[in-house]
């Protein structure tokens, strides 16, 4: 809507009008009165009365009117000033009424077409800052913007997340008091300073991350704010560093072997063949050496397959009971004077898994539990029903495990003693870990050094019998 300038009111020109023509009337009663007291011995005193007296009541009457209209526009524009404040208040959805159809109705409608324009122009800006902030929460990147003097003008989750800052009053802080690392406090001014982008990589020892940070001048000078964006190479530097690891934990596990088997073909050659005996016992060695090396691989084989999913583990109903019985029928048969291994699940537990992988779990923790205890101690294989699932505990009487370690076991290489050289690869446990995972279940560990240890893990359970309940 065009806005026009109001012209002069109507009821304005009339007033002045009959203003004019009352002091016109008073004035000619005036006149006629003085001219009929001197034509008329007191007649024409009495007409001029009655004119003057019409005169004043036209005034009366036209300045009743004016006070009448005012009072009008005034109900108007308080409206109008009502409205202005309350539009400053924010409540943008105001809309003055128009109460009147002169002047004020122009004012009324402009101030509408006002907070009209105002509540729109508002609306595209918030629904825009919502999408911006959307946006920035959701980056993997961390953003920060600070003002010219320093202060922090935004901050998304993710810097939150990366500099460990949990609360969000941050807006309005020195960049310094936040973001404690000199580094890049020095980056956000530098760039400021020579105009242009820095990037930089940056460890930060206290929150163990390293972090790909680029500090941007925004505007021109030292006049301008600074974008600081931050791409976190944890998990980056992590997984190099797990690879390094793996290479360096296989090539030890392998040297040892190797150096034993190329040392004793060594003493094979230069004539320990012609002593039967001791080239037999070297061959024996050469053998089990062979065998650790080939369990090594193919516990690494089994590991990878798991670990990239390639592995098909079809599930199936399975009775528990069963596979418990038989597992510990193949422990007891492979060690001669170990200790008691006995069942404690009496009744059908229906679970759905995979018979082999689940016999494979079985074995691996009762083979650790036997070696770890010594003979007279006792291994008890127990179930209990958990929610869906069943948790199946491997509990030993052997020489257990410092809490330190705990949380480590189910990591791949990890051994508690690494100078004991029982044979193992410290892969058994990671395998183990996969593999119930794999069946949607998890896996835990609990133990007191010196009196045995725990070892749990669940299943999903079909059907169950009567075994106990958490
Ligand atoms: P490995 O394949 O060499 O047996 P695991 O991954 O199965 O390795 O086990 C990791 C480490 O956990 C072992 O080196 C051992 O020290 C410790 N461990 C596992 N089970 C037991 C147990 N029942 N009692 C004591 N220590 C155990």
């Amino acid at each position: 809507m065009a806005l026009r300038i109001p012209s002069l009111p109507v009821w304005k020109i009339i007033v002045s009008f009959l203003l004019f023509v009352s002091v016109v009337i008073i004035f000619s009663g005036f006149y006629v009165f003085n001219l009929g007291n001197d034509i008329d011995g007191g007649q024409g005193g009495k007409l001029a009365i009655t004119v003057v007296l019409i005169g004043i009541l036209i005034t009366f009457l036209s300045l009743l009117t004016i006070m009448a209209v005012r009072l009008r526009i005034n109900r108007s524009m308080n409206k109008v000033i009502e409205g202005i404040s309350l539009i400053s208040e924010g409540y943008l959805d105001h809309r003055v009424p128009a109460i009147s159809r002169d002047e004020t109705l122009d004012l009324s409608n402009a101030f509408n077409q006002m907070a009209e324009t105002v509540s729109a122009t508002v609306n595209t800006l918030s629904s825009e800052r919502n999408t911006l902030s959307a946006l920035l929460d959701t980056m993997a990147d961390g953003v920060i913007v600070t003002d010219e003097d320093g202060n922090i003008t935004l901050l998304n989750k993710t810097a939150q997340q990366i500099f460990n800052l949990e609360n969000s009053e941050y807006l309005g802080l020195r960049l310094s008091d936040v973001i404690r690392d000199f580094e890049i406090i020095q980056m956000a001014s530098d760039c400021v300073d020579i105009e242009e982008s820095i990037q930089d990589e940056i460890e930060i020892p206290e929150v163990r991350r390293y972090l790909s940070v680029t500090a941007t001048p925004i505007g021109s000078g030292s006049g301008g704010g600074v974008l600081i964006t931050v791409h976190d190479l944890t998990n980056i530097r992590q997984l190099e560093n797990t690879r390094k690891e793996f290479v360096s934990n296989v090539s030890h596990e392998l040297r040892s072997p190797l150096a034993s088997v190329k040392a004793m073909v060594g003493s094979l050659e230069s004539g320990a063949l012609e002593d039967k005996k001791a080239a037999n016992d070297f061959i024996a060695r050469i053998d089990k050496d062979v065998d650790r090396m080939t369990s090594l691989v193919s516990d690494l084989l089994e590991l990878s397959r798991l670990e990239s999913g390639q592995e098909d583990i079809e599930l199936e109903p399975v009775e528990l009971r069963s596979l418990v019985d038989d597992s510990i029928s193949m422990v007891t048969n492979q060690v001669l004077d170990g200790p008691d291994i006995l069942s404690k699940i009496f009744e059908n537990v229906e679970i759905l898994g995979n018979k082999q992988k689940v016999t494979q779990i079985l074995l691996n923790l009762l083979q650790n539990s036997v070696k770890f205890t010594p003979s007279g101690g006792t291994i008890t294989v127990e179930a209990r029903s958990n929610g869906g699932f069943v948790e199946v505990s491997v509990l030993d009487t052997g020489i257990g495990i410092a809490a330190e370690h705990l949380p480590h076991l189910f990591e791949r290489f990890y051994k508690v003693d690494k100078a004991r050289r029982d044979g193992g690869t410290g892969l058994g446990l990671a395998i183990v870990k996969h593999i119930v995972q794999a069946h949607g279940g998890a896996v835990y560990a609990d133990s007191v050094e010196g009196e045995g240890s725990a070892f749990y893990f669940t299943m999903p359970l079909l059907k169950t019998a009567n075994i106990e309940k958490n």
